[in-house]
């Protein structure tokens, strides 16, 4: 094959050069060329792939203490599924009737899959992705096909989508950059890939047809793409420009401390959106002041237990101390939309975005609630805690959790357990509700924080997920720009300060619009934060003209605008 040159959309800025591995298994093709032989040699090459899937699956838990605990119940739960009589019966049953091994499989496969369509029982409904994972792994065997590992050091991996947990679970080491076919630049997959800082490019379309394990790529996410077999002049061109942007990454890793002030003398708050108390290593290292959003969501995500408040609270003090006297926004649970929480076996629903989501689910369930609160309260002795309120649309929903807290603080106190009373209370914008009702919101919360990701999504009418329509997906909207503005007016028309989490804050482009505004804190991955800090340093806070930029008719305008004054 010779060179190949793709585009895609630019989520994390920079040049990788590599070698490509394919994510995707592709059975097609396996199961195209298998040639299935008489019913005996069906059924011993069935027995063969079962040993060996199930060898690979002692393996695994063989080195369960770098597992996460979710991995090790999913593993044990696929360890008794491989054995499962019934299971092996019904492919014996199609073995027997001529059929060939994987397609044998297959079809006990969808029997069982069909036979947990039809439980009411949430949980046991969603068993169902562990017998297809069960199947899935006989038949990689069966079509001799090879188990997923990065392999190498210089991996650009190349997947229609990645699971966030598999994205959580990828090596900085290993992988330099990230190509994903799915067009969302706000998947909490895509999040992850940020946070990590891979080279990241979305929205690109290359079909196993066109790519193989091992090929050489370049990844120019500076210009948006992609080069399969470079040629030799091309290389060395990539390799001098990959070596800028490591002295580069250096420089502004040793100014990475400094303060975030303008040139105008503003001083802006850069905090650090995490995930995990782990994620606070890198925040540190990176310059981040604080914390400005934990998704504390992925706590209850990686068990099929709900975390109780012990472990919530050990996870929520290791975090305050780390952040040695800043601020750390803990952001209540916010399950629902793309996060999926087995533990809380919530129904599917048609609109998941739109549904039971985040403080809705929160207030239903006041104990689940209540619990998370008091780990926060408590984890408020060890460092310095705000509480954040997703989702908001309604007034009473911020005063119901403030209740909430002041029963907590009473709870707390009668049992002697020690917790800070100086705990803000702030709440996310993210909703059109929210922005619309913001001057009388601010009279109620300590602090705003503006999430542009769910804000674009709600106001924009786009599904931050769908590729079809992510050319609408854009935070330099003017009708989002509109509503910003009037989301940091009336915070500072109440005197409460306005913070933004949502990925706009991380974007260098939308600096002097911020700027402008007189945002407090900007909050991003950790891996942003050294070169957002170098700008802010570079820049004065009116280079924007605010009534220029808000009288702008679309996008493309301001963006041209934008890029102008960088
Ligand atoms: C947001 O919506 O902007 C945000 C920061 O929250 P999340 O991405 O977790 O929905
Ligand atoms: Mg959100």
């Amino acid at each position: 094959m010779r060179r190949l040159q793709k585009a895609g959309n630019v989520v994390v800025e920079g040049i990788a050069i590599g070698k490509i591995q394919l994510l995707n298994a592709d059975y097609e093709t396996g199961m195209n060329s298998y040639q299935a032989g008489g019913v005996e040699e069906e059924k011993e090459r069935y027995q063969n792939a079962h040993v060996l899937a199930k060898n690979d699956l002692m393996e695994l838990l063989n080195h369960r203490e770098e597992l996460s605990e979710s991995e090790v119940e999913i593993l044990e739960a696929h360890q008794m599924l491989i054995d499962d009589f019934s299971f092996e019966d019904a492919i014996l049953g199609y073995l027997e009737q001529k059929l060939s091994a994987p397609s044998a499989v297959l079809k006990a496969v969808a029997d069982f899959k069909a036979m947990f369509e039809e439980i009411d029982d949430e949980y046991l409904r969603e068993r169902q992705k562990d017998i297809i994972d069960v199947g899935n792994r006989i038949l990689r065997k069966l079509l001799n096909m090879k188990e997923f590992s990065i392999e190498g050091e210089q991996v650009v991996l190349c997947a229609k989508d990645i699971e966030p947990s598999i994205m959580a679970g990828l090596s900085e080491k290993q992988v330099k950059a990230i190509l994903l076919g799915s067009g969302s630049k706000t998947s909490h997959t895509v999040i992850i890939a940020k946070a990590k800082g891979f080279v990241t490019m979305v929205g690109v379309d290359l079909s196993p047809d066109e790519v193989k394990d091992g090929d050489d790529v370049v990844v120019d996410a500076l210009k948006g793409i992609i080069l399969i077999k470079p040629d030799k002049k091309e290389l060395e061109e990539y390799k001098v420009l990959a070596k800028q942007q490591e002295e580069e990454h250096r420089y502004l890793m040793e100014r990475a401390q400094l303060p975030a002030r303008s040139k105008d003398g503003k001083e802006i708050l850069v905090a650090a959106n995490i995930s995990n108390p782990q994620d606070m290593e890198k925040a540190v290292a990176y310059g981040c002041q604080g914390v400005g959003l934990y998704r504390t969501e992925f706590l209850f995500m990686e068990s099929s237990q709900l975390p109780d408040e012990e472990r919530q609270f050990e996870a929520y003090k290791s975090v305050a101390k780390q952040a040695d006297g800043n601020l750390c926004v803990i952001r209540t649970l916010d399950i629902g939309g793309d996060k999926h929480c087995e533990a809380l076996q919530l129904e599917q629903e048609e609109n998941p975005f739109l549904g039971f989501r985040a403080i809705r689910i929160c207030l239903q369930d006041r104990a689940l609630f209540k619990t998370q609160i008091k780990a926060v309260l408590r984890a408020g002795s060890h460092g310095k805690i705000g509480i954040m309120i997703p989702m908001v649309t309604m007034l009473s929903e911020i005063l119901n959790t403030k209740e909430l807290i002041e029963e907590a603080k009473q709870e707390l106190k009668a049992e002697n357990i020690p917790f800070s009373s100086e705990v803000q209370v702030g709440i996310m914008i993210e909703t059109p509700a929210s922005a619309i009702m913001a001057p009388i919101f601010a009279k109620h919360v300590d602090f705003f924080s503006i999430g542009t990701n769910d804000l674009v999504q709600y106001t924009l009418a786009v599904d931050r997920g769908n590729q079809k329509v992510s050319y609408l997906y854009d935070y330099f909207n003017p009708a989002v720009l509109h509503s910003i503005y009037r989301i940091v007016t009336s915070a500072h028309e109440a005197g409460i300060w306005a913070g933004m989490c949502g990925e706009m804050a991380g974007d260098r482009l939308a600096l002097p619009f911020l700027l402008a505004l007189g945002v407090d804190e900007l909050s991003m991955s950790a891996s942003q934060a050294p070169m957002i800090k170098e700008q802010i340093r570079n820049m004065d806070c009116d280079s924007c003209d605010l009534e220029k930029i808000l009288q702008l008719k679309d996008t493309q305008e301001v963006r041209t605008y934008l890029k102008n004054l960088l």
